[in-house]
């Protein structure tokens, strides 16, 4: 995808604040981040999203994932982090390039849980287990 932001920063081609990096992914400092430390893994290859993205690449995308966390909570000193991975507009996906997002989160740090919870009855939550099971 010779268009795609995320492709030419993955493979170096604009520069990044990068904070890993193997063969196969790229890890940036989003320049637009939630608290300190949000960081963006990149797979070196175009996958537009989670529908996308082979198996085995997303397995080893939570791998780098869970080595970059690891590093943040010892280094930054986090007390908490989440993982976002966004699909489609909908969901907020802005860039069309599969990206995980690795959000340390400090007691201070002024933001939200993603979502609020919802009501619903016990009668619609088995009808929506059954559609997704097709029944
Ligand atoms: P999305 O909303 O698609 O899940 O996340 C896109 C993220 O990429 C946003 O958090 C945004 O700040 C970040 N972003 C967009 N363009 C760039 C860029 O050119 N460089 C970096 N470092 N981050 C970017
Ligand atoms: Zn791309």
């Amino acid at each position: 995808m010779s268009d795609c932001i995320f492709c030419m920063i993955a493979k170096g081609d604009i520069p990044s604040n990068t904070i890993y990096e193997d063969d196969n992914f790229r890890v940036i400092l989003d320049n637009g981040p939630a608290t300190k430390g949000h960081a963006l893994v990149l797979p070196k290859e175009h996958y537009a999203d989670l529908f996308d993205i082979p198996e085995d690449t997303l397995a080893d995308a939570a791998k780098v994932a869970k080595k970059v966390a690891a590093s943040m909570k010892d280094k930054l000193g986090c007390e908490g982090l989440n993982l976002v991975q966004n699909n489609g507009s909908v969901a907020g996906q802005t860039v069309m390039h599969f990206h995980l997002h690795i959000i340390p989160r400090y007691s201070d740090d002024n933001q939200k849980i993603l979502w609020k919870p919802t009501q619903p009855s016990a009668e619609e939550l088995v009808k929506i287990r059954d559609t997704i099971l097709g029944e």
